[in-house]
């Protein structure tokens, strides 16, 4: 079962931004509105999530370190409303670190559990707040082989950044805050409008130097925000994108960005992006690997003509 559990982690779990992204969506699903991330070691040492949400019922909470133990597949599997539901995450870190968590519902006992490698504890009486704190300290200690494969502290503390700029961007209404001796920090304030969660991650100057979009194809909607062309950037980093209000990074759609800028940017310049589309479910998988940010579009060519033709358009409108 360990053995099992650590190449699930190697699928997984990649690095430590993966390790953030999959506590911090479990914090999302557990509908937290204040989610606090501290890191060391580039969250090779220590990497801790704090939500107030609904918290793990006691007698949860063993099930909850279990492979394939989720309770988000209540309305079946083509009716996925959470982040996660594939019950992988906790028990692939718990193979590979030391991970305990600590958590309290709103009417139970606050409980705490922990894994070592593999191997878990009993679930004892702890104290804590309402809503889950999850700890991972020393990350793959567990599977020396894959500790060389990390870039050094700097760069996995910029990964973790980056993934919580991804995750804020898609939940306005919840506040962030990454802190900690890697020195990454950030604060995003609760908000209800998504324009300023995008200004507060990519920087108060973003709306007044993008053009808007709002272009709809056959049900497929794309809104959002792109950069004009001064305000280009060295890199695509500054590209955020989500379908259906998830992350992603996919090729199809940074290969139709650059497409829409072809003509106005040059080679080397980027655009800074925030954009969102929006699809029927059917129509997208956006699970083709668990820790990749692929996306598979049924219509693929619609999708691409939609990204391409409504930025040339909106670029063009606005005389840029
Ligand atoms: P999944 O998210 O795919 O269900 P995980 O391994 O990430 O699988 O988590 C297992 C289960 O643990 C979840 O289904 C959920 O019930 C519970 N859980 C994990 N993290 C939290 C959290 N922060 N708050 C409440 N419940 C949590
Ligand atoms: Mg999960």
């Amino acid at each position: 079962e360990t053995m099992i559990n650590q190449i699930a982690a190697g699928e997984v779990i990649e690095r430590p931004a993966s390790v953030v992204k999959e506590l911090v969506e479990n914090a999302v699903d557990a509908g937290a509105t204040r989610i606090e991330i501290a890191t060391s070691g580039g969250g090779l040492t220590l990497i801790r999530v704090s939500d107030d949400g609904g918290g793990i019922p006691a007698d949860e909470l063993e099930m909850a370190v279990s492979r394939h133990c989720t309770s988000k597949l209540a309305n079946g599997i083509d009716d996925i409303r959470t982040l996660g539901f594939r019950g992988e995450a906790l028990p692939s870190i718990g193979a590979v670190s030391r991970l305990s968590i600590r958590s309290r519902t709103a009417a139970g006992e606050p409980v705490e559990i922990s894994v070592e490698g593999g191997r878990v504890s009993p679930v004892r009486p702890a104290g804590a707040n309402r809503g889950t704190t999850v700890e991972v300290r020393d990350l793959f200690y567990a599977t020396p082989a894959r500790l060389k494969f990390m870039k050094g502290e700097r760069a996995e503390a910029s990964a973790i950044a980056d993934i919580v700029r991804r995750i804020a961007i898609a939940f306005p209404a919840v506040r962030f805050t990454l802190s900690g001796s890697d020195r990454m920090t950030l604060e995003f304030a609760p908000t209800d409008e998504r324009l300023r969660r995008v200004a507060q991650v990519l920087g108060a100057e973003f709306p007044e130097n993008s053009v808007e979009i709002d272009a709809e194809r056959e049900n497929v909607r794309l809104e959002g925000h792109v950069s004009v062309p001064s305000y280009s950037r060295a890199n695509a980093l500054q590209q955020y994108v989500y379908v259906n209000g998830r992350p992603v990074r996919d090729k199809l759609i940074a290969g139709a960005i650059r497409g829409a800028f072809a003509d106005v940017l040059a080679r080397d310049r980027h655009a800074v992006t925030a954009l969102f589309l929006s699809l029927d479910p059917a129509l997208v998988d956006v699970n083709v690997h668990p820790a990749k940010a692929d996306v598979r579009f049924r219509d693929p060519g619609l999708v691409r003509g939609l990204i391409v033709g409504s930025i040339k358009e909106a670029l063009a409108a606005a005389g840029v």
